[in-house]
Order: structure tokens, then sequence, then C-alpha cells
């Protein structure tokens, strides 16, 4: 009997962890074959503006899938048009192939809240389940609990190991606007994203007047750190008014200072990789700390910022000797902006008024005793930088 497994999605855009998945299910629950069908409109999510048409991410698909084993590209779900509803996906399919087994493909994430989809039982008639696992700690346990809860009920529920591929589509977005998102683009499908201008790869934000920057930046960010660059911005702005710096630098520098903080720590390694910087073994050790690094990268290549803009966001967790009096502003802007809140910031936020070099000194052994407590190491530059405070504050 044939077992075709059903893997929908929004493909926005398909990426290599979706091919690898679907080759993965493939092996290991002895399927003929994987229909990748992109939705019309996702019933659990909205896209994001400036998304591609449900046409585009089917021809992307095609592109994707196209000739590999056992893959297909389904518009089954295009053709019904509307909310895609998996139960009247999967009923069709029924329809289509009365022999054949169907395995609805899915992430844990789906599969965890698979209660909450319309009519979970209408699938489970028509289909058995097949669920990417992942093997991440606390993952495995919750799976294997409702797929015991979901099996006393009669369900049929199969898991796929599935080899991360360190990608997701929100992440393949930030790394196109990043001009590094190759190495996840299944071949074509990034020559189409740029001969069709989608995502973020239409326009040249160099040098952009502020209120063009701004939007742009902190649709790359993660929402919950909106608030904080705001903050930082503002806080900047007033630091080098107050002490006489450049407040176009001092805001630039605010509103992308945290610009690549939402990549996570492979991630920052390949963007590095594709910026073709060569790593500190500190940095390869700690990738969690290259956003300062990154997005030094990304302000220069990307939006075309001056020197001083650049040295300031890539020096502003770690310091460095000789500071410049942006670098000093950005780092204690970073530090004391409206919205942190830890024993001692009222301290720092009266020193930066008073004493900016101060304030960068007692923000930098705040940090350093911090990392003591947690057994972290310290990086070279937070070292040097000390050195030369205790030198110059003397
Ligand atoms: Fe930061
Ligand atoms: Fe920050």
């Amino acid at each position: 009997m044939e077992r075709i497994g059903i893997y929908g999605g929004t493909f926005n855009p398909p990426h290599v962890g979706h091919i690898q998945a679907a080759q993965q299910a493939i092996d290991a629950l002895k399927l003929d074959k994987v229909l990748l069908i992109p939705d019309w409109i996702a019933p659990h999510k909205e896209l994001p503006e400036n998304s591609p048409t449900p046409q585009q991410r089917l021809d992307m698909l095609h592109l994707a899938a196209n000739n590999r084993p056992g893959l297909e590209v389904s518009d089954i779900e295009l053709r019904r048009e509307g909310v895609s509803y998996t139960w009247q996906t999967v009923a069709q399919l029924r329809e289509e192939n009365p022999e054949a087994e169907l395995v609805l493909l899915m992430g844990t994430d789906m599969f965890l809240s698979f209660h909450t989809w319309c009519h979970p039982e209408r699938i489970l008639e028509n289909a058995s389940l097949g669920v990417f696992c992942r093997g991440e700690k606390g993952e495995v346990e919750a799976i294997s609990r409702k797929k015991a809860e979901m099996e006393q009920q009669g369900a049929v529920v199969n898991l796929v190991n599935n080899e991360v591929v360190p990608i997701s589509s929100t992440q393949l977005r930030r790394l196109l606007a990043f001009r590094c998102a190759g190495a996840f683009l299944p071949d074509g499908v990034l020559d189409y994203i740029r001969e069709h201008r989608l995502y973020d790869t239409r326009t040249d934000w160099k040098n952009l007047p502020m209120e063009q920057l701004e939007p742009i930046v902190l649709r790359l960010l993660n929402p919950n750190r909106v608030r904080h660059v705001l903050g930082c911005r503002d806080t900047a702005v007033d630091l080098a008014r107050h002490w006489g710096a450049d407040e176009t630098d001092a805001a630039r520098a605010g509103i992308l200072h945290d610009i690549t903080k939402a990549i996570d720590g492979p991630l920052q390694l390949t963007l590095c990789e594709a910026y073709g910087k060569i790593l500190s073994d500190f940095s390869k050790k700690y990738p969690k700390t290259l956003h300062a690094l990154t997005g030094s990268l990304v302000a220069e290549r990307i939006f075309g910022e001056n020197a001083a803009v650049v040295s300031a966001i890539e020096h502003h967790t770690t310091g460095k000797a000789d500071m410049s009096l942006l670098e000093k502003i950005i780092y204690v802007a970073d530090y004391m902006e409206p919205n942190r809140d830890f024993p001692g910031v009222e301290k720092l936020r009266e020193l930066a008024y008073s004493d900016i070099t101060a304030a960068l000194k007692l923000g930098l052994e705040m940090t350093l005793e911090h990392l003591k407590r947690q057994g972290s190491e310290v990086s070279p530059e937070s070292r040097e930088a000390l050195a030369w405070l205790n030198e110059s504050c003397k």
C-alpha cells in the first residue's frame, strides 16, 4: 500500500531544514513520497508584512524540491484558497487516494498543540501522525507524554528523529536582510528571491535617514528587545548632548547596537564566516557574545555606517582600551537606559552625567563581577579596558 507523507507549512521561504526533514521522514517512516503543501492562509499565524504571495511561495517550493526523489509539491491549499485547514486537506487527499496510508508530518510545537487545531478527530480518522523530534532536553518528555495520551484515544503517532539544521524561517529572513542566507537555501531559491526582489533583498539600506532606518531596524529585532533599543537610542542621544558628542552618531549607534542580537549563537558564527571575519578563540567559545561584532559588521556593510558608529557597536559589550567618547556613551547607555533595573543602576545614572569615564568603569566592574559569580571567562578586551581605566582614573 502506498504511504504518503503530508508536510504542510508556510514555507516563507522554504529552506534546507524543510527539505532535510522531509527526506528524514521518507527514510524513517518508509514513505513512498512526501507532499509539500504551502498554505494559502495559515490558521495559526499571520505572515509578516512584505511576504511573498502564495504563488511565489509555491514557486520557491518547486525549486527547493526540484529532482529530489520522493518530494512532490502540491497546490491543493492554494487552489482551495481561504484559511488552509489541515482537516480539509487531509480529507481531500483521502478522497483522491482511497487506498493509501496518509501520514501527517509536523514539528514538536504543532504536535503539542494538536488538540487546539480545527477538527483534530477528523484528521486522525484519515491519517496517522509523524512528529519531528529534535531530541532536545524537555522536548522528548513532553512529546512522549502527548504521544501516550493520544495513543490511548486510538491515534497512531510515530516519531522522526530530526537532525537539526539550525535555522527557522524567521531567522532566515533576518539572514536574507543581512545578505548571508545562501548556505540555508536550496539551489535556485536564492536566485528566485533575488530575481523577484523578495524579503529584504529589494533595497539598498546604506546611509538611510534616521526616520527610514528605524522601522527597518525595529522589525529585524526580537519584539521583546524593541523597548531596550529605543531606550538605548534616547539615552545615548541625551548623553551625547550632555558631553558634546555627535548626536546623530549616538542615535544611529544606539538604534543599531543590538541589530543581530536575535540571531542564535551558531548562526552568529555563520554570519562571521559570510563576512570573512576570522574569530578569536574566545569568540568561538562564547558565540553568544558575538552580537556586538556581527552587529558592527552589519552596521558597516548593510547600513553603511561611519567608522565611529561601527566601532561603538563593536565594543558595546566588552569595552576596550582607549575608548572614544562615543564608545563610552554607547556602552553606558546600553547599561543604564530606562528599562534597566538592577542594584546600582541609579548610581550609574548619576555618574553618567558627572563623569562618563567613571560610569563606564563602574559598568565594566559590575559586568566582570557578574561574570565571576557565573564562573564565566572575561574577554581579553574587557581586561584591557579595565587596565586602561584603572590607569586613566587614578
Ligand atoms: Fe548588546
Ligand atoms: Fe543592548
